[in-house]
């Protein structure tokens, strides 16, 4: 039976520390500050946008919405950008994705200091993060090696295949694999054999965004299986990307969905915040 890994509680500990942080931030006179860039009416964007602002306020963190109508044009979006780059208050700059059609995305993320860029979706922070030397990373797949490590189980020497090649999730997240010295196998739909592929990782990390995608065939006994995937199966339900039911047996350490990668997005985007109000006002981290 798989150990479930409660993203809940570790997202709880995470929060509870940047409170701490933020605490003696402000006892400096520095409040953290994040700015949430919101285009349209994507009804999940909402969501998110709203679990971001009230995790905020859990923590301490003062925040500022900018809720655009979907006419916007790039022009304004890059203003709103530049004047948000210079707000001394706001230390964390975070688009919502997707942006209506129309808009070019990584040109609004390109625009974004690099110092405020909470996300590390910046090409400079992207490769920061290759080459090992970073402030900020990716707040999804840094919340999944923080799962990754409440399991008790090593990353260093370990198969570790992601399925999955996203700038967002899958390219990061085996970045991060690899500098936990894993030895790391990346899939996407072109991979070939890619159930034999899976079924040798130690640690499976599935990133693909489809509903039962990963069946009991494809997991090693004694894996640890991370779910990042956020789907509606065929009732509407969130569900993930693992067959739940048949891989859980299976697995040593097993992640649901809802309560596992996702609570742990949104904490780390609050540690990053706290990480940039620290830089930028000279503070080590
Ligand atoms: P994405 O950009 O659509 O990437 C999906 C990846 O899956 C692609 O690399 C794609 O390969 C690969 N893929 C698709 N079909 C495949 C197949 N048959 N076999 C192997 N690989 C296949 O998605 P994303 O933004 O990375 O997000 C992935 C999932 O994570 C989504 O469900 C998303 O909602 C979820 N997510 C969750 C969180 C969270 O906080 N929990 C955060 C971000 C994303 P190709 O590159 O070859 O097309």
């Amino acid at each position: 039976m798989g150990k479930l890994i409660d993203g809940k509680e570790i997202s709880a500990k995470v929060k509870a520390q940047a409170a701490k942080e933020a605490e003696e931030l402000k006892k400096q006179g520095i409040c953290p500050g994040l700015a949430v860039v919101i285009v349209g009416d994507d009804p999940a964007s909402r969501i998110y946008v709203n679990n971001k602002k009230k995790a905020c306020e859990a923590v301490g963190v003062y925040s500022e919405e900018y809720a655009l109508g979907k006419e916007t044009s790039q022009e304004e979006l890059l203003t709103l950008i530049d004047k948000l780059n210079h707000k001394k208050d706001i230390h964390g700059i975070l688009v919502q994705s997707p942006l209506p059609k129309g808009l070019d995305e990584s040109a609004v993320v390109e625009a974004i200091d690099p110092k405020k860029d909470v996300d590390a979706f910046h090409a400079y922070n992207v490769g920061k993060i290759m080459i090992g030397d970073y402030k900020f990373l990716p707040c999804t797949p840094a919340g999944v090696i923080e799962l990754i490590h409440s399991t008790g189980v090593e990353i260093e020497g370990k198969n570790c295949v992601v399925i999955g090649r996203s700038n967002i999730v899958g390219k990061p997240m085996a970045m991060l694999l690899l500098h936990q010295n894993g030895t790391v196998t990346i899939c996407h739909s072109r991979t070939k054999g890619l159930a034999e592929i899976c079924k040798r990782a130690d640690i499976l990390v599935s990133a693909v965004g489809r509903a039962h995608f990963v069946t009991a065939d494809m997991v090693k006994e004694g894996a640890v299986v991370i779910d990042v995937g956020m789907n509606r199966d065929e009732n509407g339900k969130l569900c993930g990307d693992v067959d739940f039911a048949a891989v859980e047996p299976i697995a040593s350490h097993i992640t649901p969905v809802p309560g596992g990668v996702g609570p742990m997005t949104i904490a780390m985007l609050m540690k990053n915040t706290i990480s940039a109000a620290k830089l930028q006002n000279g503070i080590a981290l």
